[in-house]
């Protein structure tokens, strides 16, 4: 098949856009199709090379920093003065003023992203074609001739009294013969016509002859070489002014365009790469089936089939031979679900099995009139059974596992969305349960009971490649202003989902069992830090780390502390625990025991969020602590809350007597300052001071104090 590019030079396309990956992708997109590429990040740009570059297409972003799409296109028409050349604008979404406007400004047409790369370099050979064939005939004056030839374009005249026939050069070429061999004639034209068509052109013609009626119509000729070409075919019977009729008929020549509109079809709706239907195609599939299904008793079952690391298996072998082993996947399905007996009762009906490649490594199937849930748990099991059969390519031996989540219409749900959704949602569960294996979708199975099951995996990955992080929260001696402590507090930044607040993951780490390991590497870490602030010569002020009860009963906390203060050499006096009265009452022997023990060494222990437990202010006596930490619930109501106010000045006063020290916490305003100082709270922290930081910023509050001269 003749290119339609190969008329005088590859066709030139401007792409203006300021998105740099857009630009990246759409070049690689269109050089693949042969085209020639300028790309420009800016109208003012555009303008710029414009008349440089000749381009025989512009595809040009609505949304340009300076001078936008829509005046680009208006200022390229004006300076041209040229309707043919095509100018597609591309917009984000279908914002009609801008498409209005757009036309307006002279646009050939719109796309919308994203777009379909496939279909859109069809669509550009095509309007490139048509528009050269335009400006051949506007520049420079070509003959009619050569425009009927870009645009394979035959025209003849049969003498209906002589019967004599006349070709132009270019039905010699859309034949494929030689002028000088060929004798025109009716019948020689019939000749070349496609055997299952010539008699309704032949049909047609009569008419044209003897009833004059024009006609219009497609068919296709079959070629001596054995080429079957499509051609759209006019006729009309004229007047020669002297009462002598004859025909003139034109032929063009649309096999390239019928192709492509073929090919276009066949894009949109299906999969390129395994010939499956598409997500598209499966979502009507999928609607229309649901339809018909009714309410009554069938089921139609939706699974989800997700081939278990295969992202890892692409990045090894290359994404060649990845295709290759999605073919066989997509081929061992469809032959399971289109062949096997069982399955194939549960076929009958109007509808069959449906299978889809919805993009990646991610297949869906549809089984329509099920009877049982558990038909399509069978199904399941039979493609988990096939799936790991060993697959050979470039020479090596792969083995396939695959994770199947299944939902079920209607007893899921009756929305074809939601059932997707819900397929997919058990396929992940299946996936994080090791995957090789089906899961059901089930109420359980909802948003947050999956986002912890992401959390989970994602936190062990986490602790086992130590990305945590600790900032440092001041606290600060209400006399005096200065800072006189800090705390260590756990970040986990997780580069899919995001910053994860302790609050979510701590108590995870705690159900899942690593929450010793984490706490480990807090106290060591938080050790380590200070030590070395300490040796710079930075102001010497302890550090203060959170302790999970987990720690008192699941490991042994005294001995990690003790391994940590040797490693780092860090004096036990700038070590402090935060201890939680849920800690105390869990096991309060062994609590109490490791508490001593660490306040011998020297390490202090406080007690944190001081007043939402159970404690009473007689118990603290039976504790070994340094520091009270009043919770942040009753510092809120400071001043003004005369029960706050009451409890707090109660909790200090109560804890001098025991020889405590108190922080504040969550210290946000002045006035809250203010009232602390005045019942002699002796430390507050606080976003008024300062919210937790990153070690570097720390170090402001831990200049060294000037020495007296
Ligand atoms: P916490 O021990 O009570 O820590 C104080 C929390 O209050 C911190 O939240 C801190 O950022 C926040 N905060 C500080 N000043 C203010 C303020 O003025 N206003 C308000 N609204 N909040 C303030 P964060 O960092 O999100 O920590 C939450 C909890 O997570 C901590 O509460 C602690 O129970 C736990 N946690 C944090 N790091 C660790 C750790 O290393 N180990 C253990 N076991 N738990 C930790
Ligand atoms: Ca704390
Ligand atoms: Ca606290």
């Amino acid at each position: 098949m003749s290119s339609p590019l190969t008329h005088d030079h590859a066709a030139r396309i401007l792409v203006v856009d300021d998105d740099a990956t857009f630009l990246l992708v759409v070049r690689k997109v269109l050089e693949k199709s042969e085209f020639v590429v300028t790309t420009c990040t800016s109208g003012e740009e555009a303008l710029e090379v414009f008349s440089d570059c000749e381009p025989d297409l512009v595809l040009l972003d609505i949304n340009l920093p300076g001078i936008d799409g829509t005046e680009v296109c208006r200022a390229l028409r004006t300076r041209m003065d040229d309707l043919s050349l095509p100018i597609l604008l591309v917009t984000a979404g279908g914002d009609e003023r801008a498409i209005s406007k757009g036309y307006e400004a002279g646009a050939t047409d719109f796309l919308t992203k994203p777009i379909n790369f496939e279909l859109f370099s069809h669509r550009a050979r095509y309007l490139v074609k048509a528009s050269r064939a335009m400006r051949e005939l506007r520049y420079k004056r070509a003959s009619l001739a050569t425009a009927q030839r870009i645009a394979r374009l035959g025209s003849y005249t049969y003498d209906i009294e002589t019967r004599e026939m006349q070709w132009s050069n270019e039905v010699y070429s859309i034949f494929g013969v030689d002028s000088d061999n060929e004798q025109p004639s009716r019948e020689r034209f019939a000749a070349f016509v496609h055997p299952q068509d010539r008699d309704r052109v032949h049909a047609a013609l009569e008419e044209v002859v003897r009833e004059q009626k024009n006609f219009a119509i497609e068919h296709r000729l079959l070629l001596p070489s054995g080429d079957v070409r499509h051609v759209r075919h006019h006729a009309e019977n004229v007047d020669d002014g002297r009462d002598h009729h004859i025909v003139t008929g034109v032929v063009q020549d649309t096999t390239d365009h019928a192709r492509a509109m073929d090919q276009i079809r066949y894009l949109a709706n299906f999969d390129g790469l395994t010939g499956l239907t598409n997500r598209r195609q499966f979502r009507t599939r999928l609607g229309d089936m649901l339809k018909s299904a009714g309410r009554g008793e069938t089921l139609v079952a939706i699974m989800m089939v997700d081939v278990d690391r295969f992202r890892a298996i692409n990045e090894t072998l290359g994404h060649t031979a990845g295709d290759q082993i999605l073919q066989i996947v997509a081929d061992r399905v469809t032959g399971l679900v289109r062949d096997s007996d069982s399955v194939s009762r549960l076929d009958a009906g109007e509808f069959e099995a449906e299978i889809a490649r919805m993009g990646g490594d991610e297949f869906t199937l549809l089984l329509p009139r099920i009877v049982h849930p558990t038909d399509a748990g069978r199904v399941a099991q039979r493609i988990l059974q096939a799936i790991p059969e060993p697959i050979d390519v470039d020479g090596h031996r792969v083995t396939l596992r695959a994770s199947i989540g299944i939902s079920i219409y209607p007893l899921d749900n009756v929305e074809p969305e939601a059932l997707l959704r819900q397929a997919d949602r058990a396929m992940q569960f299946a996936k994080s349960r090791g995957g090789n294996s089906f899961q059901y979708y089930t109420e359980s199975l909802n948003e947050t009971s999956l986002r912890r099951l992401v959390l989970e995996s994602k936190l062990r990955e986490a602790v086992a490649n130590e990305r945590l992080n600790l900032v440092y929260q001041p606290k600060v001696d209400l006399e005096t202003g200065e800072v006189h402590g800090m705390e260590a507090l756990l970040r986990w930044e997780e580069p899919d989902l995001g910053f994860i607040p302790p609050d979510e993951f701590i108590p995870l780490a705690e159900e899942i069992g690593c929450i010793s390991e984490i706490g480990r590497w807090v106290i060591a870490e938080a050790c380590r830090q200070n030590k070395e602030w300490q040796d710079r010569g930075l102001r010497c002020v302890p550090v203060a780390t959170n302790v999970s009860s987990r720690q008192f009963s699941s490991s042994d906390l005294y001995a990690d502390v003790v391994e940590q203060l040797e490693a780092t050499g860090l004096d036990p006096r700038y070590l402090e625990i935060e201890v939680t009265e849920s800690a105390m009452l869990e096991d309060e022997r062994t609590t109490t025991e490791t508490l001593e023990r660490l306040r011998e060494l020297g390490v202090q222990v406080a007690l944190d969020d001081f007043g939402t437990g159970f404690s009473s202010l007689s118990y603290l006596r039976r504790l070994p602590l340094d520091i009270l930490k009043v919770d942040r619930a009753f510092v809120l109501d400071l001043p003004g809350d005369h029960d706050a106010e009451g409890i707090v000045g109660a909790i200090i006063t109560m804890a001098h007597v025991l020889g405590l020290r108190v922080i504040a916490e969550g210290v946000e305003t002045e006035e809250q300052r203010a009232f602390l100082r005045g019942i002699s709270c002796d430390e507050m922290q606080g976003y008024l001071f300062s919210g937790p930081v990153k070690p570097a910023a720390f170090e402001a509050f831990l200049s060294p104090v000037a020495e007296d001269g």
